[in-house]
């Protein structure tokens, strides 16, 4: 039986081929392979993510979790600050507030959706606590005008981890333009993805803008005049280009990861598992498709035996990992996260999902 893939990124190649190749042709041709004030490809790409946001600041750099540290090292969060993230994400989200020397602080996440739960951050919140990290989590989005709310209130800054939510709504606007700033990861499996490594920081915040411009570059907004120690992050010429070109399809891909949702969950409502929730307001991108069912390991038998690949996101919550241990958590501080955890499953999504395919992982599940 032919495998069914978790992500098919060669379709998507193969249908881009001529545009890709000449993008990348061009950056050859031009030797624009590092990132900088100089290099046209990049300039471009973050003039064209910036209307596509319809924020002031894109500023690129080498990955997703560099965007997060660089951004909290901008906002200056470091020793004796924590920061709220959801129990359930990507590493990264609790991973940059650490490698900041803040503190990690998890809050536990809705049943249905996911996503973090909204009624349990004000309780997290101490003297110490500088800013929320919201992760929009599968490519659904957070309600954002609640999160705002309660950051005024008790004057924290927002960093919106986007990693999965590119083109993602909340009430009709993007994620990544409710926060002071926003993190994007461009992954290649991510809906907006490069061939290798690649982020970006977006802020409406002209200081901040050029703080996290001058830290990714060695300190310096100037050729040579380092104004502080800062780091190598950047986006290579290559990756601009090719992101410039798929940019201009992302919200075809994303209509076509919502349809084919709407085709699995319209064979699998009456299948006994828990489909994915969209959040009240939110428009769904679909980055993942991630299902629940109690009694995980036969469904995962019936996919591994019928050539399906899925996957896992995430086995673990983020504060019950080895790397948090001496915090000394249990799932009972996280039931949700660590009930979820041992019941979601990735289904294949991607863009160019055929419905015969979404009808044979259907049957299997149904059989
Ligand atoms: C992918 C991802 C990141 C990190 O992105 P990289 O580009 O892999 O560093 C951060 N947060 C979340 C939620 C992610 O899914």
């Amino acid at each position: 039986m032919e495998k069914i893939p978790f992500v098919d990124l060669k379709i998507q190649y193969q249908n881009l081929k001529t545009e890709i190749d000449s993008a990348i042709a061009s950056v050859i041709a031009d030797t624009a392979f590092i990132g900088g004030s100089s290099n046209k490809y990049v300039n471009q790409f973050e003039k064209d993510f910036a209307q596509y946001l319809k924020v002031e600041h894109v500023i690129s750099c080498a990955n997703g979790t560099d965007s997060l540290e660089i951004l909290l090292e901008a906002f200056q969060i470091s020793k004796n600050d924590e920061v709220i993230v959801p129990a359930l994400s990507w590493i990264s989200t609790s991973e940059a507030v650490g490698r900041a020397g803040a503190t990690p602080v998890f809050v536990d996440v809705c049943p249905d959706t996911l996503l973090m739960d909204i009624n349990l951050i004000e309780e997290k919140i101490t003297a110490k606590t500088r800013a929320i990290i919201p992760v929009h989590l599968y490519g659904n989005a957070l309600d954002m005008e609640s999160i705002i709310r309660l950051a005024k209130k008790h004057n924290l800054i927002v960093i919106e981890d986007c990693a999965q939510s590119h083109g993602a709504k909340y009430n009709n606007k993007l994620t990544g333009t409710f926060g002071h700033a926003a993190s994007f990861s461009f992954y290649p499996g991510k809906n907006l993805g490069a061939y290798g490594d690649a982020g970006s920081m977006v802020t409406n915040d002209k200081t901040i803008a050029d703080k996290c411009r001058m830290i990714a570059n060695h300190g310096q907004l100037k050729k040579h005049h380092h104004q502080m120690e800062g780091r190598n992050s950047r986006l290579d010429g290559i990756h601009a280009a090719i992101l410039s070109v798929k940019l201009k399809y992302l919200d075809v891909w994303n209509d076509k990861r919502k349809d084919a949702a709407t085709k699995y969950a319209s064979i699998l409502q009456h299948a006994g598992i828990q489909l994915p929730v969209e959040n009240v307001n939110a428009s769904h991108v679909y980055h993942l498709f991630v299902i629940q069912q109690e009694n995980r390991d036969e469904l995962i038998q019936k996919l591994s035996n019928n050539n399906i690949e899925f996957a896992i996101h995430y086995p673990t919550p983020l504060p019950l990992m080895e790397a948090y241990s001496t915090r000394g958590f249990t799932s009972n501080d996280f039931p949700v996260a660590a009930k979820a955890c041992n019941q979601i499953l990735s289904l294949p999504m991607f863009p160019e999902i055929s419905d015969l395919q979404i009808k044979r992982i259907a049957a299997i599940i149904c059989d």
